[in-house]
């Protein structure tokens, strides 16, 4: 809460602080009562309601104060602000963590949507990117060069929270995790200290930023190795009749078992009723769809991917060969802003006969129809990187198991969150418990989660929180709690 700081400290954070600090009573005025001269002196953007609504419609947090940052000065300022008055801190970057944690009820948001350049060398073959920046920004400026690194599958999606927490993306097995791309990574620590972390220097703390989230600083930048991919890449996209969804889960398994390294897929099941992609009589059926990339010369692909297309007849098939920022921009239009979402996950030890069943049982008794159960390739790259190297959880994993409810009225909120639930403590059955950390559901994921994902790794990344945030300043994420302190505001209600 910041009801306890006087409207003199307020002022003078404002003082020095270059971006807009925006409040409750912050209401943009209609085009015809704006004056010329506030026209000219006011900030575009200065509309709490806007300011504060992140992409999940489920969440509705009122800060105190929206500090929207222009730069590493102003993170540090907040940083400071927020330190010294003890408040409740969100981070923001892309806004698009399921669980909201980019907004609090009171406290601060240190918002760093406006900070999205992306510089790309391409002779080093690097990127050094703003932390704001959604993957749209940084695979519009790397494809300029033939060049990408790998995020994730909706361009929309902030860079800065997916890849702190891993990122999961359609060069993965190819290239690695979005984590796994690091060079380097410039924050401000809980104690205001602005530092760079890579190889080189502050070894520990680049090791706990790659997989372990928000939990050691503001990040206000990241420097990505880039790699030669496109323009064009082949890809697939077909869509069989759910029918025979066992039978296709198993074909699928085999493929993936002996599949060449560039390929990265996923599997969704579910109705996705879309009546531009499907025919009239299947629109409302459920279906399965495999959905994937290969990050290498697109004829080789379209070979490499083929046997995907002929696990039976298809319903709909929509492969072939794209741009690569086509293909990133692929799935944004089906999750809109403000639709209401819940998303959890779970690491497959195997996709074993019995979990193949199950997952079918599951997608029959999906309370929305634009909900999917989704399973993702892991491996190759992902998997050949030594676990002790990065806090990344989850490495060897063949599998990830994504259930996603997505739904529009809120009556159903309790049947979707129900479904996703109880599907996840029965496929508890198929894992060791570990979840990945980008897909949180409410937050409710408390530590015996967390210790469960790292296993031993947990009390290293302590020692790192520890060191870098030992109040727990930088809460509101899947938290690593410091031996001295943990706090929440139950931010990011359990539901
Ligand atoms: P925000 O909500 O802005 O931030 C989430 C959290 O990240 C913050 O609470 C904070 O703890 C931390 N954080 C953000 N910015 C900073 C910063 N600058 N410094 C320190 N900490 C910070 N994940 C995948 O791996 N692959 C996918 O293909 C994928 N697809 C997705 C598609 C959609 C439509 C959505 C909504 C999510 C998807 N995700 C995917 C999950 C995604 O990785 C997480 O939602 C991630 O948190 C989004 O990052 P953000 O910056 O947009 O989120």
């Amino acid at each position: 809460m910041a009801h306890h700081v006087s409207n003199e400290r307020i002022e003078r954070f404002e003082a020095g602080f270059h971006g807009d600090l925006i409040r409750p009573d912050d209401v943009r005025k209609s085009e015809a009562l704006v004056s010329p001269s506030e026209r000219l002196h006011r900030s575009e953007d200065a509309d709490y309601d806007d300011a504060r609504a992140v992409w999940n419609g489920m969440i509705d947090k009122r800060p105190a104060l929206i500090a929207r940052c222009r730069g590493v000065a102003d993170v540090i300022t907040a940083v400071n602000f927020a330190r010294e008055n003890d408040l409740l801190v969100a981070v923001r970057g892309g806004g698009h963590n399921v669980a909201g944690t980019a907004v609090c009820d009171g406290g601060l948001v240190i918002d760093l949507s406006e900070m999205r350049g992306v510089r790309v060398d391409p002779e080093a073959r690097t990127a050094w990117v703003q932390a704001g920046a959604t993957w749209a920004d940084v695979d519009h400026e790397t494809q300029a060069f033939g060049l990408a690194t790998p995020g994730g599958l909706v361009s929309e999606t902030g860079v800065a929270g997916l890849t702190l927490g891993g990122g999961l993306g359609h060069l993965r097995c190819k290239h690695g995790l979005s984590c796994d791309n690091l060079a380097s990574v410039d924050l401000v620590t809980a104690g205001g200290d602005y530092l760079t972390a890579s190889e080189d220097e502050h070894e520990e703390l680049f090791w706990g930023l790659r997989g372990g989230g928000g939990n050691f600083g503001v990040v206000t930048a990241f420097e990505f190795d880039l790699h030669e991919v496109g323009p064009e890449v082949a890809t697939c996209l077909v869509f069989y009749s759910a029918d025979r969804m066992a039978e296709r889960l198993r074909a699928y398994r085999e493929y993936v078992a002996s599949a060449p390294a560039e390929v990265s897929t996923l599997t969704l099941a579910g109705v996705m009723p879309d009546e531009e992609l499907f025919p009239s009589d299947v629109v409302d059926e459920r279906k399965i769809g495999i959905v994937g990339c290969h990050a290498g010369p697109a004829e080789e692909g379209e070979r490499a991917l083929r046997p995907l297309r002929e696990l039976g007849e298809p319903i709909a098939d929509f492969s072939g060969t794209m741009p690569y920022v086509e293909l990133q921009r692929l799935f944004d239009e089906d999750y809109p802003d403000g639709m209401r979402y819940y998303w959890k996950s779970l690491y497959l030890d195997d996709l074993s006969d019995s979990a193949i069943d199950r997952i079918a049982y599951w997608t029959d008794v999906a309370p929305s129809p634009l909900s999917t159960i989704d399973v993702w390739q892991l491996g190759g790259e992902i998997a050949r990187i030594d676990a002790e190297d990065t806090a990344f959880a989850g490495r060897y994993a063949p599998f990830l198991l994504g259930v996603e409810a997505n739904w529009e009225r809120p009556e159903d909120d309790d049947a979707n969150v129900e479904w996703v639930r109880d599907c996840l403590d029965d496929m508890r059955q198929f894992s060791d418990g570990s979840v990945y950390l980008n897909f949180p559901g409410f937050l409710e994921q408390g530590e015996d989660v967390m210790r469960t994902t790292f296993g031993s790794t947990y009390e290293r990344l302590v020692a790192l929180k520890d060191e870098y945030d030992p109040t727990n300043l930088f809460s509101l994420n899947q938290n690593v709690t410091p031996s001295g302190r943990a706090r929440t505001d139950g931010g990011a209600s359990d539901g």
